[in-house]
């Protein structure tokens, strides 16, 4: 195996081999100081067409396939020792290409490792099924993998999103190509060779770094790519599930969010504002599932404005590794260019900016894309701020009189990923729970998530689930298998 890295110019992975590409190679920049980190090698059509090749010829190969379940999951749980034993690398890598702060990063390397351990044991216990016959034979359900699979990943959580998708699609018994964020290459390479070092057989994960518009392109629209399971935001996502329709393959998209996050006026207050900034703040607002629109029951409205200015006005903003740090800068310079003028339209559109609202001042953030944690009350729920995706650290805040005026204000949304909702009333809960066009409702807290739950979207934010025992068949297709137990026996 050639391993020709380079501190400079970071390889591709194809098969065993490490790739280097000198033209039109990404420039990997720390958001927190503006520095490059390094050059990342990047796939053009052809070597895409090379990766897919490759992976095509290592599914065809069924070394992968046909691995019995329990020898493919003791490699998944290798992968898992593998990450666990490269977390400080792993963590590192994800801190200084999107800025999340070190403990999110350790947090997120944990995380990882343990989805590649619980889809081994997936894959060792997930069987075939016998169905109910309706005659003298036996009539199954086997599962088999789709071939090559293409994983394309956003830049926000790169070690947990890409996890949540390469572990069950190997799991399943497929080969993957994953094109992760231009913005966050490195994670996905080291998978990648760890992946190797466990033993997983060559071609059954390549990693191909590159743009949307190039490498991203020309992996969907690739004839031998049989599976497209995406993570990004909703424009990219309804491209993708376009080019998918065109081709007949299967498509599993987890897109944007716009979370209703919801307070009542029985709730404990503290407790929930303590939710709601973890909800929004955490990853300085970069999470798909951040609790973006805030409905507080119009009773407590001042007492909830008060303490969330109190808690947003005095969270730790700060270098990703410095100790103590609670938010980092947001991605990228451009990224905080867009927050920034959604925040300018909320100013036009009669908002009022309560907190943050701008750039922190001091020396140590002149050359990172820092913005402080931001609360905007007063605008309608038709605002730009309050119906577009923002994905930085800005929360809008309404007020709602009842049940019914909380419902229609809630979903009157495209997207439908997430939402929370505090109060002591546990009928209440369950009512709301059940009303909210989402596809996780969390109560009394908020972000808690398990590997062994489905997630993803109702309406814009999503087609299919991932996560769960379930999360396998995403990336599997069924066959009805009918054995005769009497040849002469034939349906009349
Ligand atoms: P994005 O849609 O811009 O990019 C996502 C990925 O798609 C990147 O790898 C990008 O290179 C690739 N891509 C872009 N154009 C493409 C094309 N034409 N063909 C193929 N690939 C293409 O999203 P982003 O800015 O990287 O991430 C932020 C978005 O991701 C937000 O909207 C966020 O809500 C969403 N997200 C969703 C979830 C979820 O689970 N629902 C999780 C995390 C992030």
């Amino acid at each position: 195996m050639s391993t020709s890295s380079s501190d400079q110019l970071k390889p591709m992975l194809i098969g065993d081999q490490w790739v280097v590409r000198e033209d039109d190679a990404l420039e990997s920049i720390n958001p927190a100081t503006g520095a490059l980190n390094y050059r990342v090698s990047v796939a053009d059509a052809a070597l895409v067409d090379e990766a897919v090749a490759t992976a095509r010829a290592a599914a065809a190969s069924r070394t992968w396939r046909d691995m019995l379940p329990h020898v493919r999951a003791q490699v998944l749980g290798r992968i898992s020792d593998g990450i666990r034993a490269n977390a400080e690398e792993l963590a590192r890598l994800q801190m200084i290409e999107n800025g999340k702060v070190w403990s999110e990063c350790q947090a997120q390397v944990a995380s990882a490792a343990a989805t590649y351990r619980y889809y081994a044991a997936v894959c060792e216990t997930l069987g075939a099924e016998v169905t109910p016959s309706r005659g003298d034979y036996l009539s199954m359900t086997a599962y088999e993998p789709y071939g090559v699979v293409a994983a394309i990943t956003p830049w926000n959580s790169p070690m947990t999103m890409e996890a949540q998708k390469i572990a069950p699609a190997l799991a399943a018994g497929n080969a993957v190509v994953l094109k992760p964020s231009e913005v966050t290459p490195a994670v996905g390479l080291a998978v990648g060779r760890i992946a190797l070092e466990a033993g997983l057989p060559p071609g059954i994960l390549n990693v191909l770094p590159g743009t949307g518009s190039q490498t991203g392109k020309a992996l969907i629209g690739h004839r031998d790519v049989r599976m497209i399971s995406f993570t990004g935001g909703t424009i990219t996502g309804r491209h993708i599930a376009a080019v998918a329709a065109q081709r007949l393959i299967p498509v599993a998209l987890e897109l944007g969010g716009k979370s209703p996050h919801i307070i009542f006026d029985d709730a404990n207050l503290q407790a929930a504002v303590d939710g709601v900034v973890d909800g929004i703040f955490e990853g300085s607002g970069q999470s798909c599932v951040a609790g973006s629109r805030l409905f507080v029951q119009r009773s407590v409205l001042d007492q909830v404005l008060e303490r969330l200015v109190a808690r947003a006005n005095s969270i730790r903003v700060d270098l990703p590794d410095a100790q103590g740090a609670q938010m980092g800068p947001v991605a990228g310079f451009r990224h905080r260019e867009r927050i920034e003028s959604l925040v300018d339209s909320a100013r036009r559109e009669k908002g009022e900016v309560l907190a943050g609202g701008r750039r922190p001042e001091g020396e140590r953030f002149e050359r990172g894309s820092f913005y402080l944690p931001t609360v905007i009350a007063g605008l309608s729920n038709q605002a730009t701020a309050v119906r577009e995706e923002i994905f930085g650290p800005v929360v809008c805040v309404l007020p709602f009189d009842d049940e019914d005026d909380l419902i229609a204000q809630a979903n009157d949304t495209v997207f439908g990923l997430a939402s929370g909702v505090w109060t002591a009333n546990y009928q209440r809960a369950w009512r709301i729970a059940r009303a909210l066009e989402a596809g996780v409702v969390w109560i009394n807290t908020y972000k808690q998530l398990s590997i062994a739950t489905p997630f993803g979207g109702f309406k814009e934010s999503g087609i299919g689930r991932e996560k769960g025992v379930t999360g396998v068949r995403l990336y599997q297709q069924s066959k009805g298998i009918y054995w005769s137990m009497n040849p002469a026996n034939l349906p009349a």
